[in-house]
């Protein structure tokens, strides 16, 4: 099992300066992995970022909310080629990075529609999707889909209507992405999501109810990391952490990161590492009693 961190909790840039201190202070908090946003492809470096993250002995994953303008639910069938074509090529610098999961809100808009999701535009997103888990399968990259709150997109909001969309999509190289924070604002409760799951979750986030330090919020944690040891889950658990002390201008807008909830991101994310694997270790030793 994976810990990691996204590197939203050091930097908010991705050039040469951004990417060396988010790969470097992710690994010296305790992590074995960053997520790194993919929120301009075009413009990123895989070859430094695979240096660095040699260089730094630490695992890789990406993500990334769809924009407008690459939304493969749209109408418009040139906007959902461009989602098509942009994912491809995030799953090329995936790959290049050494890398072996893509996530995040890949099969929508990340933002707040003003309508439910049409039933020809689930269609067009399942039907990309599929095509792209075939094309990520041959580069040795699984694809995961977060599962967020109403407010960041309106084609699924739980773990139970992100198994109806995996249906519909057919694929096995697509998995659930479940996120606390979201699953706080949307679930019944913290631990049968993770049961209703099951085999089928791919990827963890791990954020608290306000997204700040962990254990300062309402997020019932004890129930999902008894969830997660349960299913037996083996992938990434990554914490996931947004202050408008590090700014991402795409992402942090998006996200509605208007306050500052911390300052010292060394700080936070050796305290988030701790919280983690203590919580692991804890719900590990159920299956003793
Ligand atoms: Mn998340």
């Amino acid at each position: 099992m994976l810990i990691g961190a996204h590197a939203l909790v050091f930097t908010g840039s991705f050039e040469q300066a951004g990417l060396t201190t988010a790969i470097e202070k992710t690994k010296q908090a305790g992590f074995d992995l960053i997520e790194i946003p993919l929120m301009d492809p075009a413009n990123f470096d895989r070859m430094l970022a695979a240096r660095l993250l040699r260089d730094n002995d630490l695992a890789v994953s990406a993500s990334l909310g769809l924009s407008e303008a690459t939304d493969l639910t749209s109408g418009d069938p040139a906007v959902v080629a461009a989602g098509e074509r942009m994912l491809e090529e995030c799953i090329d610098i995936v790959q290049a990075m050494g890398g072996t999961r893509l996530c995040g809100v890949i099969y929508s808009a990340m933002k707040k529609y003003m309508e439910p999701v049409t039933a020809s535009g689930r269609a067009s997103s399942a039907a990309a999707l599929g095509r792209l888990a075939s094309r990520a399968e041959d580069a040795g990259v699984h694809l995961s889909l977060e599962v967020v709150n109403r407010y960041e997109t309106n084609v699924m909001n739980t773990g139970r209507q992100a198994l109806g969309f995996l249906d519909e999509i057919g694929h096995s190289n697509v998995s659930v992405h479940l996120d606390t924070y979201h699953m706080n604002i949307e679930e019944s409760d913290l631990y049968t999501p993770v049961l209703d799951v099951d085999t089928r979750l791919g990827y963890v986030h791990i954020g608290e109810s306000h997204r700040g330090y962990l254990g300062s919020g309402t997020v019932d944690f004890g129930s999902f990391f008894r969830g997660l040891a349960r299913v037996s889950y083996d992938g990434p658990v990554v914490f996931e952490s947004f202050s408008s002390a590090v700014v991402n201008q795409d992402l942090s807008r998006m996200l509605g990161i208007w306050r500052n909830l911390w300052d010292d991101s060394d700080d936070l994310a050796a305290h988030a590492n701790r919280f983690i694997r203590d919580q692991l270790r804890a719900v590990e030793s159920i299956s003793l009693h």
